[in-house]
């Protein structure tokens, strides 16, 4: 897979496209990234990119022409099938997009800055936007190395393990298309400061392992993100019941934004 990205700063990418997973990806080839400096298709002495908003008001908006030149450039290494825009005011990044994103055999990624782009660019050059959440960064390179991280773990080779792929949060499968979060997980020590490891983790059963850590899960989403529980199979079901009659109370632990809570 082959991901350009157009920036102002290519220097942001540098550190993480080279570390860990996604520097391994990139160095056997799996997924190639380009970065081409929106600058270098500016065509004044200063390289301006930016200009005053019609109609006045605050900050600076960038210009069509760097955008577009520097999305043209990129004919014949890449089919600009899509060109995505990181804004805000996309659809919301999510494993279902990321996904669909990693399916594509290339993208393109706009990182805009300042007060965002000429509303021509986003009509005119993009197929989509996408935001990583309601709130706003000071650009669009974070967000864009975002994506690519979540979209080189579905490129087959990049996480060595397919099996912590499948088991991970929101990796939908049958009977939970959008995923549920993940399980609980330990490691050494047994027993920490008063608090065991649960013993079946501990035995060797596989069936019953895994049988474990599904309703785990099942629990924490219950507790947390309830909404994803929306069309369980049968199994998930079933060990739905099984923990409400241990538990009569949802556990109390709580995440900011978790959606509605079930009072205990
Ligand atoms: N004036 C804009 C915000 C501009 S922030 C507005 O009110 O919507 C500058 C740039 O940072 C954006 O154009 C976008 O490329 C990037 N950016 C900021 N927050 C983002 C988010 N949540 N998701 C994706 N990109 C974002």
């Amino acid at each position: 897979m082959r991901i350009d990205v157009l920036t102002l700063f290519p220097e942001v990418f540098q550190g993480p496209l080279s570390a860990s997973l996604l520097g391994k990806a990139i160095e056997r080839g799996i997924l190639e990234v380009g970065l081409t400096d929106i600058r270098d298709f500016t065509a004044d002495r200063h390289r301006t990119v930016d200009d005053a908003p019609y109609g006045g008001g605050a900050g600076m908006v960038m210009r069509c022409e760097p955008l577009f030149g520097a999305v043209e450039s990129l004919r014949g290494v890449n089919s600009l099938g899509r060109v995505i825009l990181m804004s805000p005011r996309g659809r919301r990044l999510d494993q279902r997009i990321v996904r669909e994103l990693a399916e594509a055999p290339d993208l393109v990624l706009i990182c805009a800055r300042y007060e965002g782009v000429d509303e021509r660019v986003s009509r005119m050059l993009c197929t989509d936007e996408i935001s990583v959440g309601d709130y706003v960064l000071s650009g669009g390179d974070l967000p864009a190395l975002t994506l690519i991280e979540a979209v080189s773990r579905m490129l087959p080779g990049v996480v060595g393990d397919w099996e912590s792929v499948a088991t991970d949060s929101f990796y939908g499968g049958e009977g939970s298309p959008r995923g549920i979060l993940g399980p609980p997980q330990y490691t050494r020590p047994p027993e920490f400061r008063g608090t065991e490891v649960p013993h079946v983790l501990r035995e060797g059963n596989h069936a019953a392992i895994a049988r474990w850590r599904r309703k785990e899960a099942l629990r924490v989403t219950q507790t947390r993100r309830p909404d994803l529980l929306a069309d369980c199979s049968e199994e998930d079901l079933a060990l739905l019941a099984e923990i409400e009659s241990e538990d009569g109370a949802p556990h109390t632990q709580q995440q900011t934004g978790a959606g509605e809570e079930k009072e205990p």
